[in-house]
């Protein structure tokens, strides 16, 4: 495989088609959390920019939904490929922009993958309907049709990822796509993939990328009058934020929304005690912690609490810190100084609020080291509030009843994880934990392209991946036909 030239002019952005700078006048500089030093200067959009990315979407995506289903999944199939050709170079861009580290960065790169080939198969399993009807020689049709216009804002923590799970699905369905990446992570977030969709021969106009703040043209990108779809993925405070806005401007405006998490890890007393320290770490410190589905709250049943927390804290103080591209690293830097300084902190609060310091690695630049409190108690701001970060905290829990009222006692329910020797026992236990996704024996973070992602209560609204996708990124419309004059009342 000829190995091809790395992506340049990574600071334009596609826009209506060509590769542009944005016009604000402004610029941004995005920089590698673990050295600190600056990788790029983007000039930023303005609302000329969004206003011009959404009004070639609009147009161009009639003749792009037109096309046969083979035509809009060879692109997907196209795109996946080049995955594969530029595997180093989109890695290496996942670890110098959001400070993944090689593991997680790999984790990503393959994730996206697998949607890309996923949404291949989407254009050929959109079905129609026909139903039956009570009126005398009607027929009833449903046929399914693209959204139209979508815009997706996604995240910095798994930003190559979390913009394809959306973005993918979106064009493979039909539908033209406007991105706003987040401004931490503008390169994997959307500029690469755009690259990525143009070589693989996605038409021009179909697919924008806008890079500029949320404060600044978040309202804008919502409010458009062109999209009629926003799926947005981030924190709670702003994914309300939009679903206000999306229902109460001129235009109405579906939303999914993919929020945060206070995702509980349920060890109870039968479980492999072994197994479930290794899970509870790898669940707790990927990514920094920086996951949505990241474990949150750690509950453990009273009887074997105090030799999970020694093996727990073994493991946590033997974890490789600091340069996240060395292969051997498991816990790199934050994304940024706001965020670590946020960690900082909650250390305190936690302190303030009585729980146990038992562990506390030691931090240097943006890496904020692994931090291990005990004895948390369920009204500490720890297990409460979503941490995104490398603390955490262990709960105890006089018996598994008590371990599942603890773990149901958030107002967020995106994911969770339980743990016990009895296989069916633990399904029957996660069944009753109100989440999107619950894992028996495994840690909480997981997705696939075919199963349903997604939250209840405040970690969100609506489902990704597989056939959830495809209803999530088209629409219906009932058709009838009366093939014989109908008789009406009057
Ligand atoms: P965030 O502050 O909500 O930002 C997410 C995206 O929204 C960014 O692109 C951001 O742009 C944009 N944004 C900010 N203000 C906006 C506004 N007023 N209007 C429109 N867009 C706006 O979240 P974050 O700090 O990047 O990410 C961390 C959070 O995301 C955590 O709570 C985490 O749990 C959640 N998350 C959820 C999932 C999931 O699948 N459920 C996955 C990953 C992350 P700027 O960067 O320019 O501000
Ligand atoms: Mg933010």
């Amino acid at each position: 495989m000829n190995k091809p030239q790395p992506y340049t002019g990574l600071n334009l952005q596609l826009i209506a088609g060509s590769w542009t700078e944005g016009r604000s006048g402004r610029s941004m500089t995005v920089s590698n959390p673990y050295t600190q030093q600056p990788l790029l200067e983007i000039p930023l959009a303005n609302k000329d920019d969004l206003n011009q990315a959404y009004k070639m979407a609009f147009e161009a995506q009639i003749a792009w939904a037109a096309l046969g289903p083979s035509a809009r999944a060879s692109v997907m199939l196209r795109a996946a490929q080049i995955f594969d050709e530029r595997h180093e170079e989109l890695v290496d861009w996942i670890i110098a922009e959001s400070g993944s580290t090689r593991v997680k960065a790999e984790i990503e790169w393959a994730s996206a993958k697998a949607i890309t080939l996923e949404a291949a198969s989407f254009p050929s399993r959109v079905h129609g309907r026909i139903v039956e009807s009570d009126v005398p020689n009607k027929e009833s049709r449903v046929y399914r049709r693209p959204l139209g216009v979508v815009g997706v804002i996604s995240p910095w923590n798994f930003p190559f990822h979390l913009t394809q799970r959306s973005l993918a699905p979106a064009l493979a369905l039909g539908n033209a796509v406007v991105v706003k990446p987040a401004s931490d992570t503008p390169v994997t977030g959307g500029l690469l993939l755009a690259r990525i969709f143009e070589e693989a021969g996605l038409p021009a106009g179909v697919l924008s990328v806008v890079v500029g703040s949320g404060a600044e043209i978040g309202d804008d990108f919502v409010l458009h009058p062109v999209p009629s779809f926003i799926s947005f993925t981030g924190s709670t405070p702003v994914g309300q934020n939009i679903a206000r806005q999306a229902s109460s401007g001129e235009h109405l405006k579906h939303v999914a929304l993919e929020l945060g998490g206070n995702n509980p890890f349920v060890v109870l007393a039968d479980a492999d005690l072994e197994q479930a320290v290794h899970a509870a770490v790898v669940g707790k410190f990927l990514h920094q912690g920086q996951i949505c589905m990241a474990i949150n709250r750690i509950i453990v049943e009273d009887s074997i609490y105090d030799s999970f927390a020694t093996r727990f804290i073994d493991r946590v103080s033997n974890l490789v810190v600091g340069d996240p591209n060395d292969p051997k690293t498991a816990v790199g830097p934050v994304i940024n100084q706001k965020q670590f300084n946020g960690l900082s902190q909650k250390v305190e609060q936690a302190k303030r609020e009585g729980a146990q310091l038992s562990y506390a690695g030691e931090s240097r630049g943006l890496v904020f080291a692994p931090h291990v409190f005990t004895e948390v108690k369920p009204e500490m701001e720890l297990a409460y509030e979503e941490i995104f970060g490398p603390i955490a905290g262990l709960i105890r829990a006089r018996d598994a009843e008590h371990a599942l009222e603890l773990a149901n006692a958030t107002h967020f329910g995106l994911s969770a994880a339980v743990f016990s020797g009895d296989l069916e026992r633990g399904v029957q236990f996660a069944r009753r934990i109100h989440s999107g996704m619950a894992h028996v024996n495994d840690i909480p973070v997981g997705d696939a392209p075919n199963v349903p992602f997604g939250g209840e209560k405040n970690s969100g609204l609506g489902r990704f991946n597989g056939d959830w996708a495809i209803d999530e990124f088209t629409t219906t419309q009932w058709v009838s036909l009366q093939r014989e004059p109908r008789h009406y009342p009057f």
